[in-house]
């Protein structure tokens, strides 16, 4: 019988990332990135059908919209037998704003809400809208399978009390200022291979979700549903991330432009590019890198220990929207995924909630889905990221 598969772009505002699924299987055929560093872009793509390696080198393309091309051009080249049997493409989309609570397919007014997101995701929105329309263009007889995948979506369920800012409510009826998160089709992946790894439905998985990578965010999940999350109207607000802020009072913003004259614009790049750890180390925003320097500089080692104070803030303050059952910590992103030393730092901090660390397990690093936990403790996993299986199952459900 004939497969069929999905192409899914998942499009970051310096990447294209995308990948060629059996959404009935789970099985990726291919993995692919596309993305410029230092004036020259690179593709890689993995075929884990036939075990082979494609790694290709270009003067930087500065373009967009050709970067998108080159994809579709060399899926069209190299990998043909699996393009042939494509029957959906899913689209990774980051902002959906108040109005898209689940995945569609997409359409001229699917269109114009991601357009009227845009404000909320400047960085994201407007390139997946421009992957989207190569898409439509470029594999005709697909135009009517694409579909949009929101990272905001698994969020809709959250409660008022939790969305609502304590501002004048105008600005949420009239404006649409609520807290909408962000990393959901992750959290929504690693909760359902949790559900499969604690064999407890997922239903009735109460679990605190920690999406760590350079942008974090961790959400709380009572029965299988987001009820909280660290995110807000965009994904600024919550944790230190590598260049971001997180949460602050506004105040210092007020304070930035009335009293130290910085303007409108240079107070938002610096609480998006230049604050996190990158802004406190003056280092860089990798976490390798501080890592490295942990125990010979100082400034790197307190951007860390400020990172892990308020993921371990975060978890405590979200144990009390359990309902009394904490059933797992899962830990994910790269850094979630990656790095022991972080892990380790964080989970030393919940012992009032029931989470201690198996340190041997804990550094047994094999990109496996682990426990860390040890036997006093609830059960705490790492899992991989892996948002293009959930995208091309969304799909696959809906064109089917
Ligand atoms: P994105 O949010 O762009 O998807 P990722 O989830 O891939 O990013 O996470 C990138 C972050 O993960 C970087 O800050 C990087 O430093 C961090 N990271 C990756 N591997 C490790 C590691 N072994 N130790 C510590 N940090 C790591």
């Amino acid at each position: 019988m004939k497969k069929e598969l999905i192409l899914v772009l998942n499009c970051g505002s310096s990447s294209v990332k995308f990948s060629i699924i059996d959404p009935i299987e789970e099985i990726t055929y291919i993995d692919g990135i596309i993305e410029t560093i230092n004036n020259i872009t690179s593709l890689k793509i993995q075929d884990f059908i036939n075990n082979k390696k494609l790694f290709k080198k270009f003067d930087k393309i500065d373009s967009y919209k050709q970067l998108i091309i080159l994809i579709f051009d060399i899926l069209h080249d190299k990998y043909k037998n699996y393009l042939n049997n494509i029957i959906g493409i899913g689209h990774r989309v980051v902002h959906g704003g108040k109005n898209l609570k689940k995945s569609m397919i997409i359409n001229s007014s699917v269109l114009l809400e991601i357009q009227k997101s845009s404000v909320f995701a400047p960085l994201h929105n407007p390139f997946h809208l421009l992957a989207i329309n190569i898409a439509l263009k470029k594999i005709l007889k697909l135009a009517k399978v694409n579909v949009a995948v929101f990272d905001t979506a698994f969020h809709h369920t959250i409660p008022k009390e939790s969305f609502l800012y304590a501002i004048p409510y105008y600005f949420y009826s009239d404006h649409s200022i609520r807290r909408y998160g962000a990393h959901g089709i992750n959290h929504f992946y690693v909760t359902k291979k949790c559900s499969f790894f604690l064999k407890k439905s997922i239903n009735q998985l109460n679990v605190i979700s920690c999406h760590l990578g350079s942008g974090s965010s961790i959400t709380a999940v009572v029965n299988g549903k987001s009820v909280d999350t660290s995110m807000g109207l965009t994904p600024l607000e919550g944790l230190v991330m590598g260049t971001r802020c997180g949460d602050i009072d506004p105040s210092i913003i007020f304070y930035m432009i009335k009293e130290l004259g910085i303007s409108l614009d240079k107070a938002q790049k610096i609480l998006t590019k230049y604050s996190g750890v990158l802004g406190i180390s003056s280092i860089s925003n990798d976490f390798r890198e501080l890592e490295e320097k942990y125990n010979v500089n100082k400034k790197a080692k307190l951007s860390i220990d400020i990172f892990c104070h308020r993921v371990a803030k975060y978890i405590c303050g979200y144990s009390s929207l359990m309902c009394g059952r904490l059933d797992a910590v899962i830990f994910t992103g790269g850094i979630g995924e990656n790095s022991s030393f972080i892990r380790q730092k964080i989970i030393d901090k919940l012992s009032l909630i029931g989470c201690f660390i198996d340190s041997k397990n804990n550094l047994n690093n094999n990109k496996k889905t682990i426990f860390i936990n040890s036997i006093k403790s609830i059960p705490i996993l790492v899992i991989s990221a892996n948002e293009n299986q959930i995208i091309a199952k969304e799909t696959y459900n809906l064109i089917k």
